[in-house]
């Protein structure tokens, strides 16, 4: 886990532990300066100790010498020999006693000799140090103790007789003690070991030499008493000890009372120090003082400052995540608090950050600019504006989404131009695309603010609303949509006349699917094309079976393509006046391994404009080809063969390139082929057709129109193209004998067609009545189950050398001649 330490606390911290280390590193240098003042302030005081008995006790024995040797000398009387130095002495020991502390007097001889002593006994250390001065013939002074100490002087004296004697004085050191006391302030005593020690031993082992304490004796015995055990003497010898108690603080140094003898006798000075001590404690209390105060001082301006700098801090730090959250404007409410005079690192941050805002800010405005227009991309149509094929999905599943709710029915048309394709061709795309948004106009004006109408792609379009489940006004909404579009729309100058065709479906099933639900009216748009366009159709299950079926056939023609299940019949067309055979009209026959025989009225109209139809189509123009050269071979050339043409494959472009290559291959006239086309084919696309028509009949082709008199199309209107035949429709023919109307049409039709130089062939002739009939209306063609039922390829060679005499059919020539 980790732990938020903000940054003025990192910073602090790390200051505040360099002020920390300085100020403790400082104080100690102080601290330790000032101990160190102390101790030698101590140290002197010690030495100063030392040197002071050495000076009081020179200055006392030189008084004691002096006064020996001036008395000696000037009072001669007495020092004329030992005996009179002796008795003097005796006399003067009271007033020396009292007035010079002296407790003990020896003269001594040359040998050894005691001349006089004021003592009992005389201890060996007399003798010693006088047989010294004899022989050095100078005085020397110990302090030596025993059961009490005593300054011993021994001074060799001369008396008036010439011989050397040595004075032995011994004084008492009270006035030694006297004279310290007055000169060191100090409480004195003198301390003993009773048995042999050396320096390093505790200071325990030491007593104080009764009675020998100058001062109040009490006093030192209860500082002593409360020193601890293990204190060294060699301590108290070399520099002093400092003692403190509740009373006060205290110096305690030791000097030997003589050094030269090294004798275990002290004397011991006990010094007041606590005026000095205080004095020293003061002084490092406030050395402590001051530095603490410094720490804290700098610590609190410290945190004072960097408050100031974490309070700005956190500021930009709470209001930063604002942009992340694109909250721009509240942002921007807040000011940040600018100095006058100076500019620092977090200004320049916040001024940043004011300037990340506006670009962020900017920024997502084009984005969102963007996304909007690219939501409308997907959504809308560019070119009429209207929602799209999207749309329209994420409308219709919210409208069937609703039908839960409520028992409406949710009605879906789709629209789709008749001929717009041909706009775009003949005019280019971009009067294609002004007359779809002209379009698009004009439909969205027929309808209510409620319908909703999408672009569904290309120039289709589909029309949403919803109405009550008993209402049915879809049907009057399409026709008035058709009524409007029939008036011409104007792009540009050009007025464009269209028709169109509708297709309408509703549900009040909710589940239904999207894609199936547009898919009915698609199916029911396509039925009104079929039935010629320009209506509508409701969308029947029928219509779906139908295109079910058409599904299931063309991949059935697609099998019979690949397992050469197709073949032609052909049937005979001959000349009625001479019987004579002209030529064969070819018309497909389907085997169907399992159905049977499929009539080409039964699949080719469902199949008609799909791509197995155009390569049942090819397949049939190569078969004619063959079966005229087949004929060829067997003798009959010059016999015509008429094909029946589709109009997509009309229409296809790979037609003119496929019989220039055919007619390359069989090397055979193309005038031996008639090119039937139906009226309904012709003016699919006239234009294209009428172009089509010139280049083939350039290269030699026949052009009959089938069907004749079924269609809208008058002769007048044939004549502008290259047609050479008119084929009768055998609806007429049938008819002809039995109805004037027909026979009417059958005679006017055969009338016109040869004045306008073309030919004429009657279809559908079943009686020896129609064929006699047209032979007097001077008919030239005729074709029908009279003449012969079509028959298939390979019987037809088999046949044709029976049925053919001299060119003529099966006897013909007998029958329109009695
Ligand atoms: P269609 O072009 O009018 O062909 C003539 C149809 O009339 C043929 O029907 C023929 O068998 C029939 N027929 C001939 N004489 C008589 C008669 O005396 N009485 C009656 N009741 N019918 C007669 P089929 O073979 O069933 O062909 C029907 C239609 O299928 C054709 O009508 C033609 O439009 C189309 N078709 C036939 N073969 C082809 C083809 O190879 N390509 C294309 N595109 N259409 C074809
Ligand atoms: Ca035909
Ligand atoms: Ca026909």
């Amino acid at each position: 886990m980790r732990i938020y330490l903000s940054l003025p606390f990192k910073i602090m911290g790390l200051l505040m532990t360099l002020l920390l280390v300085a100020s403790i590193s400082l104080t100690y240098l102080w601290v330790g300066e000032s101990n160190q003042n102390y101790a030698f302030q101590q140290k002197k005081l010690h030495d100063k100790d030392r040197q002071q008995v050495q000076l009081i006790r020179d200055m006392l024995r030189t008084r004691v010498e002096s006064w020996f040797e001036s008395f000696l000398h000037f009072q001669a009387n007495y020092s004329q020999n030992a005996g009179d130095i002796a008795s003097f002495m005796e006399r003067e020991f009271e007033y020396l006693q009292f007035e010079w502390h002296i407790n003990n007097l020896w003269l001594l001889g040359g040998e050894g000799k005691l001349y006089f002593s004021t003592s009992k006994s005389t201890p060996d250390y007399i003798y010693n140090d006088a047989l010294k001065a004899l022989k050095t013939q100078s005085s020397s002074s110990f302090i030596r103790c025993l059961d009490e100490c005593q300054q011993l002087i021994t001074m060799p004296v001369l008396t008036h007789a010439g011989d050397m004697l040595v004075l032995s004085i011994g004084s008492s050191l009270i006035e030694t003690l006297a004279a310290l006391n007055r000169s060191t302030f100090a409480k004195l005593a003198i301390l003993s070991a009773d048995s042999v020690f050396n320096k390093s031993e505790n200071l325990v082992n030491l007593k104080v030499k009764m009675p020998i304490s100058f001062s109040n004796q009490e006093y030192i015995q209860n500082i002593l008493a409360q020193l601890p055990v293990e204190l060294k003497i060699s301590e108290l010898l070399d520099g002093g000890y400092r003692f403190e108690n509740e009373q006060g603080a205290y110096l305690l140094s030791l000097t030997a009372v003589d050094p030269e003898l090294g004798n275990q006798t002290y004397f011991l000075f006990v010094r007041d120090i606590s005026e000095q001590a205080l004095a020293h404690r003061r002084y490092q209390n406030k050395v402590f003082f001051i530095s603490i105060s410094v720490v804290v001082l700098c610590s609190v301006t410290l945190i004072l400052l960097s408050m100031q700098f974490r309070k700005r801090l956190l500021l930009l730090a709470a209001q930063l995540p604002l942009l992340a959250g694109k909250k721009y404007r509240q942002f921007r409410t807040f000011k940040f608090a600018k100095s006058h005079l100076f500019i620092d690192e977090i200004e320049l941050l916040q001024d940043s950050a004011c300037l990340l805002a506006d670009e962020l800010e900017s920024m997502d405005r084009k984005i969102e600019l963007n996304t909007r227009e690219l939501e409308n991309i997907a959504m809308y149509d560019r070119l009429t504006g209207l929602p799209n094929r999207n749309m329209l999905n994420h409308q219709l599943k919210k409208q069937l989404a609703s039908l839960r709710r409520d028992s409406n029915k949710i009605v879906v048309m789709l629209l789709d131009f008749d001929k717009f394709r041909k706009i775009n061709d003949t005019h280019g795309h971009k009067m294609g695309d002004s007359f779809l948004a002209q379009a698009a106009r004009r439909i969205r004006g027929s309808l209510r603010d409620s319908d909703m109408l999408f672009r569904f792609g290309g120039d289709e379009f589909v029309m949403v609303f919803v109405e009550k489940a008993m209402m049915e006004g879809a049907p009057i909404l399409a026709a008035k949509i058709i009524e409007s579009l029939r008036e011409p729309i104007a792009v540009e100058e050009l007025l464009f006349y269209s028709s169109c065709s509708i297709g309408i479906t509703s549900t009040n099933n909710a589940d239904i699917l999207v894609d199936d639900l547009v898919r009915q009216s698609d199916i029911a748009m396509y039925a009104s094309k079929d039935s010629g366009g320009g209506q509508y159709s409701t969308f029947t299950n029928n219509m779906l079976t139908a295109v079910l079926r058409k599904v299931e056939l063309e991949n059935e023609v697609r099998n019979a393509l690949d397992q050469s299940q197709f073949s032609f019949a052909l049937q005979p067309q001959v000349n009625i006046d001479s019987g004579k055979l002209i030529g064969f009209e070819a018309l497909l026959r389907w085997v169907h391994p399992q159905r049977g025989f499929i009539p080409p009225d039964e699949f080719i109209p469902l199949i008609e404009s799909s791509e197995n139809m155009l390569r049942i189509g090819y397949w049939g123009l190569k078969k004619t080809f063959e079966i005229l050269q087949k004929l060829d071979e067997l003798g009959h050339p010059g016999l015509k063969i008429a094909v029946n043409l589709s109009a997509s494959q009309f229409l296809d472009p790979d037609l003119l390139p496929f019989l220039r290559e055919q007619v390359r291959v069989f090397r055979r006239s193309p005038s031996q082929i008639e090119l039937e086309l139906t009226e309904r084919t012709v003016v699919a696309d006239i234009e294209h057709t009428l172009d089509t028509m010139r280049q083939l009949k350039d290269m030699g082709f026949i052009f009959s129109i089938d069907d004749f008199g079924t269609g809208y199309s008058s002769l007048s209107y044939l004549k502008q193209m290259p047609v050479d035949i008119i084929k009768i429709d055998r609806s007429f023919v049938s008819g002809m004998n039995d109805n004037s109307a027909d026979m009417q049409i059958v005679s006017s039709t055969i009338a016109m067609v040869q004045n306008l130089g073309m030919k004429v062939v009657a279809e559908g002739i079943e009686t020896s009545a129609q064929f006699k009939l047209l032979s007097q209306l001077k008919c030239e063609i005729g074709q029908g189950y009279f003449i012969s039922r079509p028959i298939p390829e390979r019987d037809l060679f088999l046949s044709l050398p029976y049925k053919l005499k001299s060119g003529v059919w099966d006897d013909l020539d007998k029958i329109s001649k009695p």
